[in-house]
């Protein structure tokens, strides 16, 4: 009997899992870390229970502080979402050794898929097909550079444990592996405590294709057909499909059956993703099993009209699975998009800080939000910076895309860095829309999809006096119904039409006179535009929050304040023309000293932050300065790292 479950996550997926969990009528259990206590999965939860500290192994991950809150709520099986122990087979076995149902596969399963090594061979003896590389437990250098030559450059190198990206390294010719192996060892070592790697030859333009399968504990295994999730940065899904375009049905048939195959392998049970690389022939090879719920799991919910948290409580309980393989219905396309708190001009890089202002697109037919915050929330350095998922499903997959467009367009954030308009160029772009899909996507057009930020207009510091002056006015008045700024006369309100204000956006700054020709209606700026013989109105969100305005210029939400003198002082007491850190971490290594020499594009010093390492690079050649730091040290997001002088 399942009657409470217990959800041993955070953020969307536990929101995500606790939503079926109700309606099929059970009592959830959210439990927490210290900065999490009025995070939206623990609102949204019947009970919750504190775990203690900020990091993820001071709370989420404390495997006795789950079972004992389980214990403590009644819960009688644990749901782990994906990430944190999701796919730890020692919390598998513990919540199965303390009497609790763990929702995810036996811990047997978790530990053959563990390594992407070990994975490999067994699917080798299967019979899946495997990317051509070597996975042997030979670790040193020159097996791995007698692999790499046996192979062909370029060749990928993998940390068997690993995940995430983390210790993954493309190395284009043999004078960069030695470097290459032991940054991304050193890289796997801090993120999962395990520095074995294996290599592989790094395919050209393949397509990331994945087969969800499903088994219960009766013998019977499906494949819920596929999904692709080519669109990557830093090898990492940011928009994902089904099905995948293009794929015939003979190939979704084979890659199906391959995967099934891989679950049956290891005697899986529950939801599980079997990943394949597709290449430009049709071939394909198997990469990795992920013994777990995806976050890209509702574009298969909404092709099949399945719920997938509702199958892994069937199967849980014992239930068969209700459908047989040629049941399983493929209706429509769907497309997902994760948002995430990141800079997409700085490589991509976590963001943090408070959620000023957070707006989702409204519900809808084919519309899905799958998200964990609310406005107000902070976004801490300490877990995923994944902030939700936009799903759309459409009957073709054009009206699935316009359909995201939109839900993209009515989404705002502001006061934390997003992938927003990132994710907006993607879906726009032409080779989006004719499905040119393959992992080298975002590089490939980078020109369009990352443009270099470009200057504001006049128009749009025109908008923004007017937006600003007016979202004043309505503050005052929203205060006090009685004062003289409560006379509904727009921006002339108590100001004199000399007076020029002095704004500051996204590090510019503008003295403008509003003109009032632009006039704020509740939440949107109204801009009246002449297009020839004809007058248009533009209705731009602009929308206040505290003394920062929100206003929406090409896409993109520009939040615009009035000059700091103080603030402006400080920033130029900042080194000129240092390199900073790009967030918050500790310095893994410096490798260049006090007036060395250096060349453009020479590795300068190793930051690591998030379990990731990010080199920083001279922007041109020159002279080391100065250091302003040391291997070991924590620095925070901006500090001078190095002063280079130009040659
Ligand atoms: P992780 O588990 O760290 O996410 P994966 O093994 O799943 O790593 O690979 C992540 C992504 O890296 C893939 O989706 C693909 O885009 C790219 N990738 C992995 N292996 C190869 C390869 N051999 N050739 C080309 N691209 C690859």
């Amino acid at each position: 009997m399942i009657t409470t479950l217990l959800v041993a996550n955070r953020g969307e997926i536990a929101c995500r899992v606790m939503r079926t969990a109700k309606a099929l009528g059970l009592k959830t259990v959210a439990v927490h870390s210290a900065i999490d206590r009025a995070a939206r999965h623990v609102r949204e939860a019947d009970l919750a229970v504190d775990l203690g500290g900020a990091k993820p192994a001071e709370s989420y991950l404390l495997v006795d502080k789950l079972i004992a809150a389980a214990r403590a709520s009644g819960a009688q099986a644990i749901h782990p979402g994906y990430g944190f122990l999701s796919e730890n087979a020692g919390f598998a076995r513990a919540v199965e050794d303390a009497g609790l149902i763990f929702l995810g596969p036996p811990a047997s399963a978790i530990e053959a898929m563990g390594s992407k090594s070990a994975a490999k061979a067994l699917m080798e003896e299967a019979g899946v097909p495997l990317v051509p590389g070597y996975h042997g437990e030979a670790q040193d250098l020159a097996t791995f550079r007698a692999a790499a030559e046996r192979i062909g450059y370029p060749v990928l190198l993998k940390a068997a444990a690993g995940g995430g990206g983390k210790g993954m390294k493309v190395v284009e010719r043999e004078a960069d592996l030695a470097e290459a192996l032991a940054s991304a060892q050193r890289e796997a070592q801090a993120a999962f405590g395990d520095a074995r790697m294996l290599i592989e030859k790094y395919l050209l333009k393949p397509r990331h294709v994945e087969i969800q399968v499903f088994a219960d504990r009766h013998g019977n295994c499906l494949y819920l057909n596929e999904r692709d999730c080519s669109i990557q940065r830093r090898h990492q899904k940011v928009v994902e499909e089904a099905p995948a375009p293009g794929l015939s049905p003979e190939l979704r048939r084979a890659m199906g059956e391959a995967a099934v195959k891989a679950a049956q392998a290891i005697g899986y049970v529950g939801a599980g993703t079997v990943e394949f690389l597709l290449d430009e022939r049709g071939d394909f090879y198997f990469m990795e099993m992920n013994t777990r719920l995806q976050v890209e799991h509702p574009v298969t919910e909404a092709i099949t009209g399945l719920d997938l948290v509702a199958w892994q409580i069937r199967v849980a309980r014992g239930e068969p699975l209700p459908i047989t393989q040629e049941q399983v219905p493929l209706h429509g396309h769907a497309i997902e998009v994760r948002l995430y708190a990141e800079d997409p001009d700085n490589d991509f890089l976590p963001a943090t800080g408070t959620l000023e202002l957070y707006r989702e697109p409204a519900p809808g037919p084919g519309r899905r939000v799958d998200s964990g915050v609310s406005e107000g929330d902070l976004v801490s350095p300490f877990y995923d910076p994944m902030l939700g998922k936009l799903i759309a499903w459409g009957e073709t997959r054009e009206e699935a895309r316009q359909r995201l467009l939109a839900m993209l367009d009515e989404t705002l954030v502001g006061g934390v860095k997003t992938n927003l308009a990132f994710l907006r160029r993607v879906l726009a772009h032409p080779a989006f829309a004719s499905a040119e899909l393959d992992t080298g996507f975002i590089s490939r057009h980078q020109a369009v999809l990352l443009p270099l930020p470009g200057q504001l207009p006049e128009a749009f510091w025109q908008a923004a006096a007017d937006a600003f002056i007016q979202s004043e006015a309505s503050m005052c008045r929203a205060d006090d119904p009685h004062s003289p700024w409560s006379a509904r006369n727009g921006w002339r309100a108590g100001l004199g039409a000399e007076t020029e204000l002095h704004l500051v956006c996204n590090g510019s700054e503008r003295k403008v006179r509003p003109s009032g020709r632009n006039q704020l209606q509740g939440e949107n700026l109204v801009c009246p535009r002449q297009e020839g013989d004809t007058q248009v109105q533009y209705r731009l969100p602009a929308i206040r929050r505290g003394t920062t305005l929100y206003l929406e210029w090409q896409g993109e939400l520009q939040a615009v304040s009035r000059f700091d003198p103080i603030a402006a002082v400080e920033a130029s007491h900042g080194h000129q023309g240092g390199l900073t850190a790009p967030m918050s971490g500790s310095i893994v290594r410096v490798l260049v000293e006090a007036g060395q020499r250096v060349e453009a594009g020479t590795a300068l010093v190793v930051v690591e932050a998030m379990k990731m390492e990010h080199s920083i690079r001279a922007p041109q050649a020159g002279v080391v300065k100065a250091l302003f730091c040391a291997e070991g040290e924590q620095v925070s997001e901006g500090t001078t790292l190095v002063e280079l002088e130009e040659a």
